[in-house]
């Protein structure tokens, strides 16, 4: 078995995981965040969870493209930030898009990934956004 089929069967092992439901329920899930996902193209945001991992605050997720394009013609990032109730804001710009590399099933996928941390009180707003261009400075 090469190194390759060996990181397929440890991917499919950790999505079976997944959707048993082992893991801790998400802070939406417990009414603690409200996610707010911008509609965009022509990436967009398909999917996102947010949860507590050690003293940060994990915000995980899926953006899509379109059928029949390259992943690479795509410049863009994703923008996150989460505005407590008390109006304070944390941002993180430029996100990075990693493409999945399941090629059938899910070569229109790419995930993102990002850490804050805060202890998000009840109330929190999570704002999640591909961009396409680049940020001044
Ligand atoms: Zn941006």
């Amino acid at each position: 078995m090469n190194s390759l089929s060996r990181k397929l069967i440890a991917l499919s092992t950790l999505g079976l995981v997944s959707a048993c439901g082992s893991f801790p329920p998400t802070l939406v899930e417990q009414d603690i965040v409200r996610l707010e996902i911008e509609k965009t193209r022509p990436v967009w945001v398909s999917t996102t969870s947010v949860y507590r991992e050690d003293d940060n605050t994990v915000v995980r997720g899926e953006a899509r493209y379109p059928m029949g394009t390259h992943f690479g013609i795509f410049s863009g990032h994703i923008d996150i930030d989460l505005t407590l109730p008390n109006g304070e804001v944390y941002k993180e710009q430029n996100v990075r898009l990693t493409r999945k590399r399941i090629p059938k099933r899910s070569g229109r996928k790419a995930s993102f990934v990002s850490r804050f941390p805060v202890d998000p009180p009840k109330g929190t707003v999570v704002h999640v956004g591909y961009h396409v261009g680049d940020h001044a400075g």
